[in-house]
């Protein structure tokens, strides 16, 4: 392949197309990271956070068009798509107000006159990104890396190539030095020599288990450190006590935002007997609330998924369930990029729509006679994400966060990431941080000084 095409998922038209990266290019961006390492470390946390917060601005400044951007390339609905901007601009804030703060030497009595550690920067951290937030995933990542010294460079995902010369270009006028952020437009193969490179000492990707697994091998066998921010099937537990209607609400938000391509989506609605009926209910009336059309539409809730292949393999997931017991009772009929927001009963562990992720906008329902069981059943899953407790009794609800085996739970909220909480999985989910002072943390040397 020598291009990537960027083709918008509502009309199929090709957006624009983007010429692959040679190696020489590539080994031209690597010494770029190189020159540009010694004095963007060395240039103070001042420096790095009046160009943070000159890249905030100009997001904010040029929302709509960015917002536009993403819509084209991945099919979001509009709305979204800006705030998803300007979530982007809220983390470059959030990291050059708090990075000097989180990054303080830390004086640690040992026996020395006297004895720290202080968290210096590693050098080049490449970031492979996903399509389905494709400035929020960027700017959550290179924040943090950026203001804590290092350099970075982005390789994301093909058909959001646009978003990544796009942001590229931000860093450039918001007077990042040239080397400080790159975009690569690069195939997979490329990536090894990208890893073998001395200044890159360390990755992160935000993306399938599949992808995490190989990019884990690579930089293994360089003994460089990484990140993963994977997959997820997050259960939505509903107690007999909890609020139904809000449960509801809440439980809509979450599956169908962003068309149900969202890792912290709740994929898996865990109702205890008492009140299924009850939330079956006030689910159905509120999926009939449901628009599927063109993102660009305001009264559009539910927009295309990004490629067509994604849309198949959803229909595959409910079908192979349905196959074996589950029952869908709407939507689910695939055309091209668009799906019919659809509703699975009885979904059990061993089914596909239970065990792997599903990534679209198809709500998956599972009855649990108690608690115990609610617990069980969401606790298998190969993914540990996050989850959701929804129930009246504050106490129980955080008795039982205890019991869930996941990087976050919620409790009468719904799961979303916020710059100043620390984001991330356990199990096939991945490993490490991203947010928060842990996110700062995960890119620096953590380096002990003692003065004898
Ligand atoms: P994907 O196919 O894994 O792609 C993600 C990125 O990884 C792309 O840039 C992709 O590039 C790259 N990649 C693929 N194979 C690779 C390999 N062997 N080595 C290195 N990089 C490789 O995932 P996706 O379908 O685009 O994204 C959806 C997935 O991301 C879902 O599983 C979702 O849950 C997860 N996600 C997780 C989080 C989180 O924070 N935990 C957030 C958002 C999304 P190519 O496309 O060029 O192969």
């Amino acid at each position: 392949m020598e291009h990537f095409t960027s083709i918008h998922p509502y009309t199929g038209d090709p957006v624009a197309v983007y010429p692959l990266m040679s190696s020489n290019q590539v080994s031209l961006a690597l010494s770029q990271a190189q020159w540009a390492y010694p004095e963007w470390s060395s240039s103070g946390f001042a420096e790095r956070g009046r160009v943070l917060r000159e890249v905030a601005r100009l997001l904010r400044e040029d929302k709509d068009t960015y917002a536009e951007l993403i819509t084209m390339e991945m099919g979001k609905i509009i709305g979204e798509a800006r705030g998803e901007v300007e979530k982007s601009a809220w983390v470059c804030d959030y990291y050059a107000d708090n990075a000097e703060t989180f990054l303080q030497p830390e004086i640690i009595e040992a026996g020395y006159r006297k004895s720290l550690v202080r968290y210096e920067p590693v050098g080049a951290v490449l970031g492979i990104m996903p399509w389905n937030f494709p400035f929020w995933q960027v700017f959550r990542y290179a924040a943090p890396t950026l203001m804590a010294g290092n350099v970075t460079l982005l390789k994301h995902a093909p058909n959001v190539s646009g978003c990544s010369l796009a942001i590229a270009a931000l860093f450039q006028k918001a007077g990042a030095p040239e080397g400080v952020f790159q975009s690569l437009i690069i195939d997979i193969p490329l990536l090894q020599m990208v890893m073998e490179s001395g200044i890159v000492q360390a990755a992160t990707l935000t993306g399938s288990e599949r992808a995490g697994a190989s990019l884990a091998a690579l930089a293994g066998s360089q003994i460089k450190k990484t990140v993963l921010e994977l997959g997820g099937s997050d259960p939505l537990i509903v107690l007999a006590d909890a609020d139904i209607s809000q449960a509801v609400a809440t439980a809509i938000q979450s599956r169908f935002l962003n068309a149900g391509q969202s890792c912290i989506g709740a994929k898996r609605f865990i109702v205890i007997a008492q009140v299924y009926q009850a939330f079956l209910e006030a689910l159905q009336a509120g999926m009939d609330n449901l628009r599927t059309g063109d993102p660009r539409d305001p009264l559009t809730t539910t927009a295309p998924v990004a490629r067509p292949d994604l849309a198949e393999n959803l229909r595959r997931q409910w079908q192979a369930s349905v196959q074996r017991g589950a029952r869908l009772v709407r939507g689910g009929e695939v055309t091209g990029c668009r799906i019919k927001p659809g509703l699975l009963l009885d979904a059990v562990p061993g089914m596909p729509a239970f065990d792997e992720e599903t990534f679209g906008p198809l709500a998956v329902l599972t009855r649990a006679a108690d608690e115990e069981e609610a617990v069980k059943l969401a606790n298998a899953s190969t993914y540990g994400l996050a989850a959701s407790i929804w129930t009246r009794d504050e106490e129980k609800g955080l008795a039982l966060a205890g019991k869930i085996q996941s990087g976050a739970v919620f409790i009468n909220s719904l799961v979303k990431s916020d710059p100043r909480l620390p984001f991330g999985g356990i199990k096939k989910s991945g490993y490490g941080r991203e947010l928060g002072k842990s996110g700062i943390h995960e890119f620096v040397n953590v380096k002990t000084v003692a003065l004898g």
